[in-house]
């Protein structure tokens, strides 16, 4: 069985509607490939959620829940983006991210030169104090600004 011809039977395969032979050849593809393994996968949470939204009167609990859950979710994600022990973790990512950038930059500018080691010196220096900076004005309150 070829990739495209599950794909056109996969929604029939999910609702149980196919022959017999058919479902079988789709079973064997889905167990081959695992492409068409995830897409099985989507297309079956797809449909269970068409299928609650269909019905919220078969399963109004469930119904209920993912509603709320749907809902809630973006405030959570900002919640607990701003909790001030993730920032507190963030902080020495984010100057670890600026070293490496510093680092990167002094690379890109090629094999140093006793000139470029200066200039590669003068940005270090840049970063250095760009890092006392953030530490004398805590990232919280900049964050939050
Ligand atoms: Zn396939």
């Amino acid at each position: 069985m070829k990739c495209k011809t599950l794909h056109k039977d996969l929604i029939f395969f999910l609702e149980k509607e196919l022959p017999e032979k058919e479902m079988e050849l789709v079973k064997t593809h889905l167990a081959e490939c695992s492409n068409c393994a995830l897409f099985a996968e989507e297309m079956k949470k797809t449909l269970g959620i068409l299928e609650a939204e269909r019905s919220p009167a078969v399963n109004p609990f469930f119904y209920t829940r993912l509603k709320a859950k749907i809902e809630n979710r973006e405030p959570e994600i900002k919640q607990v983006f701003w909790k001030p022990e993730l920032v507190r973790v963030l902080q020495p990512v984010l100057f670890s991210v600026l070293l490496i950038l510093g680092i990167y930059t002094g690379i890109k500018i090629g094999q140093p030169t006793p000139a470029q080691m200066i200039s590669v010196n003068a940005a270090d220096q840049e970063i250095i104090s760009f890092l006392n900076e953030m530490d004398s004005e805590p990232i919280e309150g900049f964050l939050m600004e």
